[in-house]
């Protein structure tokens, strides 16, 4: 159903969007867990490798199952192209490596998830590639931050752990009036809440090891290309050769004829069917995530023990108004909340019996963790704060579990802090 209207609502879209039958009519994807595809002829592989003939090669440059991913993911997200990869990190190395060359900026959120700041900050920058951080939400100083070196803005659509909620279609005003590209990691809010096409972003990135995935059962992630950024420019002579061949298409060509190749972050068959799996029930669970974290948000708003709560949800939240505009209403499945300091925090998740405490979000189970003492750990005190990161804190990755037992786990731990 590669042609599904694009008329249909997400929910939808979620299910059918993009989706090719298996074999023998097989209403899944097929599992090719196969390293390589052979042909007949010496002439029908030289034609494939010339790029006169379309055909698989090699798992890690393309395979049956990740391509079944690729297009329910484009679809879904309204893109042109997808390229899905072993993880986030992955995906997100590899779309950046992709556009940024040694002695090019990235302009970067300050508030990230710790492995892409750690990847900004540290890796890149062994590397020649510099990253300047600015507050997402402030809009002047992010238009004041771009300078001639600038080739890329990158923000996250909930950041993780801040759980601040830039407003996407600003910034990639900014970004176009520059004529770099804005690429947004989504995994927080996922297409249920917003398709970021929508708002302007021209790359959108997917760890869709969490809620796509939803079961927690493996890593992966995605790369679509929207096809809104005009690669033929001045400032992307890297592109220029990508840009006479394939046009829109400059972008998911280069990455995937080039820099995924080359770095080889492929994601493995059985874990895109797996993704592709998730993917079908997103809409469901994401509405089960949005609706318990706002319940749970309240009740610990509430609390005598709770000394702040932080969810886009709560109409005093700063970033509520946008949030409430771009999301439709919905707030995604992440609150951070404070307790009167680290031992406190500390005694409420020893005390949780159903709340999982580990490094994760986007479980069907209910997860918290303490983000300073973890993965956060290796920040200064001014970069924590930056994050959005103390000492007092709680992150919770709100489940699809009934939300009364989830209230009565709380409310029983919060008994001992
Ligand atoms: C988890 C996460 C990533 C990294 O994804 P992995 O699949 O763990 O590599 C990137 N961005 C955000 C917002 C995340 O939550």
């Amino acid at each position: 159903m590669a042609e599904t209207r694009s008329a249909v609502k997400l929910d939808t879209l979620l299910v059918h969007g993009g989706s090719v039958p298996g074999p023998a009519g097989a209403t899944k994807a097929a599992i090719v867990q196969a390293s390589a595809f052979a042909y007949q002829s010496a002439e029908e592989l030289e034609d494939i490798f010339k790029g006169r003939a379309i055909g698989q090669v090699y798992t890690r440059i393309g395979n049956p199952t990740l391509e079944s991913l690729e297009k329910r993911l484009t679809a879904v997200e309204g893109g042109i192209g997808g390229i899905v990869t072993s993880s986030g990190m992955a995906a997100i190395s590899t779309a950046v490596l992709a556009i940024v060359r040694s002695g090019d900026e990235i302009l970067s959120s300050s508030s990230l998830f710790g492995g892409t700041y750690s990847l900004f900050k540290d890796t890149f920058e062994n590397y020649g590639i510099l990253s300047r951080f600015v507050d997402p939400v402030d809009l002047d100083a992010v238009a004041a931050a771009v300078n001639e070196k600038t080739r890329l803005i990158f923000v996250e659509t909930i950041g993780n752990p801040k759980l601040d909620v830039p407003d996407i279609a600003a910034l990639a005003a900014i970004a176009r009036r520059h004529g770099i590209p804005l690429m947004v990691d989504a995994t927080v809010s996922t297409p249920y809440l917003a398709r970021m096409k929508e708002f302007g972003a021209d790359i959108v990135i997917h760890s869709t090891s969490k809620y796509i995935n939803g079961t927690a059962n493996s890593i992966g992630g995605a790369i679509i290309d929207c096809g809104s950024f005009d690669w033929n420019s001045d400032k992307f002579p890297h592109f220029a050769q990508f840009y006479r061949k394939y046009r829109n298409f400059a972008f998911t060509a280069r990455t995937r004829k080039l820099i995924h190749k080359d770095i080889g972050a492929c994601a493995a068959p059985l874990n895109a069917f797996l993704h592709g799996e998730g993917l079908d029930t997103l809409g469901l669970r994401m509405e089960r995530h949005c609706t318990s974290a706002l319940k749970l948000a309240r009740f610990l708003k509430g609390h005598e023990k709770v000394q702040w709560v932080n969810y886009p949800g709560l109409p005093d939240s700063p970033f509520h108004e946008v949030a409430a505009r771009q999301f439709q209403g919905r707030f995604g499945g992440l609150l951070t909340f404070g307790l009167a300091d680290k031992a406190a925090a500390f005694r409420v998740i020893n005390a949780l019996q159903l709340a999982k405490n580990l490094a994760n979000i986007g479980d069907t189970k209910t997860l918290v963790i303490h983000p300073a003492s973890t993965i956060c750990a290796d920040y200064d005190a001014p970069t924590k704060a930056l994050m959005g990161v103390s000492e007092e804190q709680v992150r919770v990755s709100v489940g699809i579990e009934d939300i009364e037992d989830i209230l009565e786990d709380f409310a029983a731990a919060l008994a001992k802090a």
